[in-house]
């Protein structure tokens, strides 16, 4: 009886664990229905021309610090820089008309293509550039605006972000022109004036598109690129965002007597916000791993996974809550499957023996695609409803659009052409869905369609990609060289394919 009893948990047993290993092993690839697109070969593009290109366009200083930048009378920089496309890409400019978007400094071109029945592409950039700190110019080892090019570098503010896909893309269509191409889909180039500190003008621009009922078949915006080493795989890897997060501040207020703080009343005002951002740090939002982008994030990234990593994801009704834990240790696998809570601004009393009489705190949530500005609103209130007298508001930041964007689906062609065009950057490395964890001028365009993609056809080291927002910020000559003929590569798959 008991050896019979122990042959039966032994076969439970064993066949759990091929369960187990069956689901391990057919876990991973890509989602079904991604098609692979022929790539054709992207004109001849002079690769250090390119370069010293970009370097012109780093030394125009469109920079923008606050919301309505540049203010009236600061337009030079991006004056001139409008200026130098011109002189600089004569055959893209002969070949398309550009206007600028009404109310600020955003531009329009517009290829116009020869079959009107197909949907047009856009492709975005912008213009702007955030500021270099005061004081840390001199750290930088070419200055910040001088778009010197040294060790196979081209050095500046914008060689990253966002100027070196505004140039490679220029770089595109003028070849494509001067190749004597004619695109059978409309191409649009939008390029955003001020995507740094609000995106007026892309949001300006995309309500222009709106109001002619243009419905493109595909954005594309910066966001992603390929990276070598992946921090998921230690691999190479190509990410293209598919989503980015959302952006909500709340504002907590908690009012009080006040008074001389020898006779502090318990729990004043502020140790009841003090305690309100305990609670919110203490229960963060939920997780979801079970959902686009994040599950079709690791589905795409399985094949080059350690086997036991492979084997937890797939089998997460068994090691859901050790998979959960083990992305959520670090920041930034935390800010990949949840919406993010970050205090980041208190005030109390004014001196130190006065209590307050009114003490507040603002609170940073970064919107995950899976929850919107509602669910994060009820959970601070659920989370803080004992707290006697505290109000929570949604502190105006002036930005448009606070919720996560819609997830872009992969089974179009859209998906197909910039994974095939991602394919041959990484010599065949994965192509992963990714979630951009900032905002792009690209969130607004999700008003024209669903199919919005955030990706540069570059290949970044860990190294390449310091400079983002901070000092030394370059770009490879290589990688400018790249941009320039993967944009030419996905404008060509997107015009052969209907
Ligand atoms: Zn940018």
């Amino acid at each position: 009886m008991m050896k019979r009893l122990l042959f039966g948990v032994g076969g439970i047993v064993a066949v759990l664990i091929a369960f187990i290993l069956i689901r391990a092993f057919n876990y991973g690839g890509q989602a079904p229905g991604i098609q692979v697109i022929e790539l054709s070969p992207p004109p001849a593009i002079d690769i250090d021309r390119a370069a010293y290109n970009l370097g012109e366009a780093i030394r125009y200083q469109t920079v923008t610090v606050a919301r309505g930048d540049p203010r009236p009378g600061q337009e030079g920089p991006w004056l001139e820089l409008q200026a130098w496309m011109k002189t600089t890409y004569p055959d893209f400019h002969r070949v398309a008309t550009r206007e600028t978007v009404p109310g600020g400094l955003t531009l329009l071109y517009t290829w116009a293509g020869t079959d009107k029945d197909m949907a047009p592409l856009l492709l975005m950039a912008h213009q702007d550039v955030v500021p270099v700190n005061i004081g840390t110019e001199s750290d930088w080892d070419a200055p910040p605006f001088a778009g010197e090019i040294k060790d196979g570098y081209v050095y500046g503010r914008g060689a990253l972000d966002d100027k070196g896909s505004m140039v490679g893309l220029f770089e595109a269509l003028n070849a494509l022109a001067l190749d004597g191409f004619r695109p059978r889909r409309t191409i649009l180039l939008m390029l955003g004036h001020d995507e740094e500190v609000s995106g007026s003008g892309a949001a300006a621009g995309v309500d222009l598109l709106a109001s002619r009922q243009i419905v493109p078949e595909m954005v594309l915006d910066e966001g992603f690129m390929a990276v070598n080493p992946s921090p998921l795989t230690g691999k190479p890897m190509a990410f293209i965002g598919v989503a980015e997060k959302g952006y909500l501040s709340l504002n907590l207020t908690v009012k009080a007597a006040g008074g001389h703080s020898s006779t502090p009343p318990r729990d004043s005002a502020t140790v009841r916000i003090a305690r309100a951002l305990v609670a919110l740090d203490d229960n963060q939002m939920p997780s979801n791993l079970s959902e686009p982008p994040v599950s079709t994030l690791f589905r795409a990234a399985a094949p080059d996974l350690p086997f036991l990593t492979r084997l937890a994801l797939a089998n997460q009704w068994l090691f859901g809550g050790l998979v959960e834990s083990s992305i959520s240790s670090g920041p930034a696998g935390n800010a990949l499957i949840r919406t993010t809570t970050a205090p980041t601004m208190l005030t109390g009393s004014a001196k130190e023996n006065v209590l307050a009489q009114r003490a507040t705190a603002i609170v940073n949530f970064r919107i995950h695609p899976n929850d919107t500005e509602e669910d994060v609103l009820d959970h601070a209130r659920r989370l803080t409803n004992n707290i006697e007298g505290l109000e929570i508001t949604v502190a105006n930041s002036g930005i448009r659009g606070a919720g996560a964007s819609p997830v872009s689906p992969l089974d179009n062609l859209a998906y197909g052409v910039l994974s095939s065009v991602a394919h041959e950057l990484t010599d065949g490395a994965p192509v992963v869905p990714g979630l951009v964890l900032g905002a792009t001028d690209s969130r607004y365009a999700n008003a024209l369609t669903d199919n919005v993609y955030r990706f540069m056809p570059a290949l970044m080291e860990a190294e390449d990609l310091r400079g983002f927002h901070g000092t030394n910020e370059r770009l490879t000559v290589e990688n400018v060289g790249r941009l320039a003929r993967g944009y030419a590569q996905i404008i060509l798959a997107m015009d052969s394919a209907d």
